[in-house]
């Protein structure tokens, strides 16, 4: 996670924003600062901002405002608001609560406690930002896990439709593997082949280890045979590279792939089980290999 967190400060008043980064001046801090309702969310538009330190009382859009209009968008609404406000009336703090303000910091600004205060924020924002990591990876790769894959994928099929192809990939005889050299050398085997994947995607896909030995790709396509290129760099890959045992000997391992796309493909689950049924295949046929489905 990045070490730096970016603060948006919002006020109409250029002494008020100066006494606030002078407070929240840190190394670990890189602040940003809007003038107006109407420039915040156009900062917002082009920049992740961590947390959003918002005066009440501003010409055009006021506080209040601005942070329902920060919440209604999907991609800035979990972005933590503290309000900076003048107004400690009960009235004044319930509304910047309903407005979805997750604290708020009465002036004028001391600086101390403006610290204090946007650091207990930032501490919480850690913790969820890292159960929200841990509940979306598998725990072995570190990749995708199969909930979040399916999530991701869902949009991207939303978007991307017909010019989306499915990779399945399968380690070839796994269970030897662990068979024959223990399941601590079989994850070692999955950790590699994660990475090695991961090296081949090119920006956009998605990766996913769905369960036991299995990997999942989506790639929104640039070009009609991207994904079959990519495929084969994975293949190629790993059955070029070998893996190093504690005892000093090495194993070598292939995947078999399965790749899936199509116009007449109406689901993601139909996208998967066109690329699982031509993993079958890729099996079949022999392994290390990638199958494509017949035009149809
Ligand atoms: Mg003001």
């Amino acid at each position: 996670m990045d070490e730096q967190q970016r603060i948006l400060i919002i006020d109409d008043d250029p002494q008020n924003i100066k006494v606030a980064a002078n407070a929240l001046r840190s190394p670990e801090l890189i602040i940003g600062f809007a003038r107006s309702g109407a420039e915040a969310l156009e900062r917002l538009e082009d920049i992740p901002f961590d947390i959003i330190l918002m005066d009440v009382m501003m010409p055009g859009m006021d506080g209040y405002q601005v942070c329902e209009k920060i919440k209604a968008n999907p991609r800035t609404a979990n972005i933590p608001v503290l309000f900076l406000t003048a107004h400690t009336d009960e009235e004044s703090i319930e509304k910047a609560y309903a407005s979805g303000g997750v604290d708020y910091i009465s002036k004028p600004i001391r600086s101390r406690e403006l610290h204090a205060r946007v650091k207990s924020q930032l501490r919480q924002l850690k913790l969820i930002r890292n159960m929200e990591f841990l509940a979306t990876r598998d725990s072995l790769t570190g990749i995708y896990n199969r909930r979040k894959f399916f999530e991701l994928g869902e949009a991207m099929f939303a978007n991307h439709g017909d010019t989306l192809a499915a990779l399945m990939i399968d380690v070839d005889h796994f269970k030897e593997i662990n068979d024959n050299h223990g399941h601590q050398t079989g994850d070692e085997v999955l950790k590699t082949i994660a990475l090695a994947i991961e090296s081949k995607l090119p920006k956009g896909a998605i990766l996913g280890r769905l369960g036991g030995e299995e990997f999942a790709v989506l790639l929104p396509l640039t070009s009609p045979d991207q994904g079959v290129d990519v495929a084969e760099s994975i293949r190629e890959e790993i059955a070029s590279s070998k893996l190093l045992l504690p005892g000093g000997d090495t194993l070598a391992c292939t995947v078999s792939i399965g790749h899936g796309t199509g116009k007449d493909i109406l689901s993601l689950d139909g996208l998967l089980k066109v690329a699982d049924d031509m993993l079958y295949c890729a099996k079949r046929e022999g392994r290390n290999r990638t199958r494509l489905r017949t035009p149809v």
